[in-house]
C-alpha cells in the first residue's frame, strides 16, 4: 500500500512515496490501519483519493476483490476509511491510473478508443471513448483459453520468476485478445514493470499502437488524487 501528496496543476507527486507491505491476510480492518498510518505519515488533514484493485460502485461498496481477502466484498470503502474531516473518494486502481494518464500522461489529447492496462500483481483496465472514462472495465479476467488472463500474463509471474523473454510472448497474446475485442486506437501500458518498458516492448508482435505510461507506475496515486471532489 502507498501514498504520496500531488500537485494536480502538474499531475505528479509533491512528496516522496511512503510504501508499507499490505497485510496478509489482505482483510479490510487490517488494511484500514495501515490506510490510516499512511495518512498520518503526511501529517495530512484534508481529503484523500484512494484506489482499490477491484469493482466499487459509485458508493464505493466494493463488489470484487480478486487479489485481496473476500472479506472485502459488501463493504463500504468509504465508509471504513473516512475520518472526520477527511473524507475518502475511492475508485478501481487501473480506472484511476488511466484518468492520470489521459489528463498528463500517454493520452493525452487522444481521441476515440484508449485502453490502460495496468501490469502489476493483476490485469487492471480503463477503458476511455473520447477521453470519458467507462468505470470498472475487467478485461483483466477475459478467459484466454479457458484460463483468467490475469494467471498467466500479470506483473506478478515476473516477480515469480518468469524472465522478459518467457513473459512478453503471454501479454502479446493477451494484447491480441484485447484488440479482437475492442479494437483501440491506442493501448497505454502502466505498472511497475512499465518501468522497465524499453527492456520488453520491442518483443511485442502485436499490430495496435502500443505505448508505455508516461507516470509509470505513479499514475494511479495521481488520478486517485483527481478523482477528489
Ligand atoms: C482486479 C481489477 C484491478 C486489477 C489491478 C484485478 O484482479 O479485478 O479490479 O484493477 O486487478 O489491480
Amino acid at each position: 500500500m502507498k501514498a504520496a501528496l500531488v500537485d494536480l496543476d502538474a499531475g505528479k507527486l509533491a512528496s516522496n512515496r511512503r510504501r508499507i507491505p499490505t497485510p496478509r491476510p489482505a482483510e479490510p480492518v487490517a488494511m484500514a490501519e495501515v490506510f490510516h498510518e499512511l495518512r498520518e505519515h503526511f501529517s495530512y488533514e484534508g481529503p484523500i483519493g484512494c484506489t482499490f484493485p477491484g469493482v466499487i460502485e459509485r458508493s464505493a461498496t466494493v463488489r470484487t476483490a480478486a487479489n485481496l481477502d473476500g472479506a472485502w466484498v459488501g463493504v463500504d470503502a468509504r465508509a471504513l476509511l473516512s475520518v472526520e474531516h477527511a473524507p475518502v473518494t475511492v475508485i478501481n486502481d487501473a480506472d484511476a491510473a488511466g484518468i492520470a494518464e489521459m489528463c498528463h500522461g500517454a493520452g493525452r489529447g487522444v481521441d476515440g478508443t484508449v485502453v490502460v492496462i495496468t501490469i502489476g500483481t493483476g490485469l487492471g483496465t480503463a477503458v476511455f471513448t473520447d477521453g470519458h472514462l467507462v468505470r470498472n472495465t475487467e478485461f483483466g479476467h477475459i478467459e484466454i483459453d479457458g484460463v483468467d488472463a490475469e494467471t498467466r500474463a500479470a506483473g506478478r509471474l515476473i516477480d515469480g520468476g518468469l524472465s522478459f523473454r518467457e513473459w512478453a510472448p503471454r501479454f502479446d497474446r493477451y494484447l491480441e485478445t484485447i484488440r479482437d475485442l475492442l479494437w483501440p486506437d491506442l493501448v497505454i501500458l502502466g505498472g511497475g514493470v512499465s518501468k522497465e518498458f524499453d527492456r520488453w516492448g520491442e518483443m511485442l508482435r502485436v499490430d495496435v499502437p502500443v505505448k508505455p505510461a508516461q507516470l509509470r507506475n505513479h499514475a494511479g496515486i495521481v488520478g486517485a488524487a483527481m478523482t477528489v471532489a
